[in-house]
């Protein structure tokens, strides 16, 4: 399989503080690849900087091969490309799950409901909240609520999924139904960057995991490597704190 993004020497700072320190990264088409590290490391920025939220100072992105990150690039059709998921879901509460996830592709897209709607309500179907897309967020619990959201992006027919610890305001009974939508959409092929707290997932999920330290991905490789013989000391260390 070819690879599909790739980050090469990327620098990020924000005034004197030295966020991201020359990122080197690779990810293979289909390939799920879990960003591991303690908090202010750096896991929400890099993927930030990857949908092109934030411009990067130095470095290169690549998606397909081609450099997403020059400053005069227009961001839109990329950030179309690459779907992104935050911890807090942010559904409007005035409208039902459905509409929560037409919005984007009607306005985007411009297409009409009745051509959006059959592919939106597969999407409830897939994910298990077919029963739930006429109810509006209040009455949906956290976990499907965090599930409407990655239907949302998911509506726009990304090409990337970016996940930054979706599952760490969650309730813990609710968190497996997030990760099995995860496991659903790596089984389809999805080309995944996840930030995650959930070292049992990133351990039996990831095709290859990234510890982030002070800014670099100090250590990266399958995840068997990482979570039972890491090299680096900080790794180590990292992982007995959380394990
Ligand atoms: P992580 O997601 O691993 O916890 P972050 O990427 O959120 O790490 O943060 C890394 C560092 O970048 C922190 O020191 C944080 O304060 C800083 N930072 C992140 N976003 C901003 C911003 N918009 N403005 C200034 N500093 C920021
Ligand atoms: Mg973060």
């Amino acid at each position: 399989m070819g690879e599909k993004l790739r980050l090469e020497g990327v620098i990020k700072s924000f005034g004197a503080n030295d966020v991201l320190c020359g990122v080197d990264l690779s990810v293979d088409e289909g390939e799920m690849v879990c960003l591991i590290g303690a908090s202010g490391s750096g896991k929400s920025t890099l993927l930030r900087c990857l949908n092109l939220l934030e411009p990067i100072d130095d470095g290169r992105i690549l998606l397909d091969g081609v450099d997403i990150s020059e400053p005069d690039l227009d961001p839109l059709p990329v950030r179309q490309r690459m779907g992104l998921v935050f911890q807090s879901y942010n559904l409007f509460p005035h409208m039902t799950a459905f509409e929560n996830v037409m919005l984007a592709p009607r306005r985007v897209l411009r297409k009409s409901r009745a051509e959006l709607a059959p592919g939106v309500e597969s999407l409830f179907a897939r994910f298990g909240l077919a029963a739930q897309m006429g109810h509006y967020p209040d009455q949906l619990s956290g976990g499907q609520q965090q599930r409407v959201a990655i239907i949302r992006a998911l509506a726009m027919r990304p090409e990337v999924m970016l996940f930054d610890e979706v599952t760490s305001s969650l309730d813990p009974e609710l968190v497996g139904e997030v990760l099995d939508v995860l496991r659903l959409l790596k089984s389809e092929g999805m080309t995944m960057v996840l930030a995650t707290h959930e070292m049992g997932f990133a351990r039996d999920a990831a095709d290859k995991v990234c510890f982030l330290d002070g800014g670099r991905i100090l250590e990266e490789g399958p995840p068997a490597t990482i979570f039972t013989d890491p090299h680096e000391p900080r790794t180590r260390e990292f992982l007995r704190r959380v394990l």
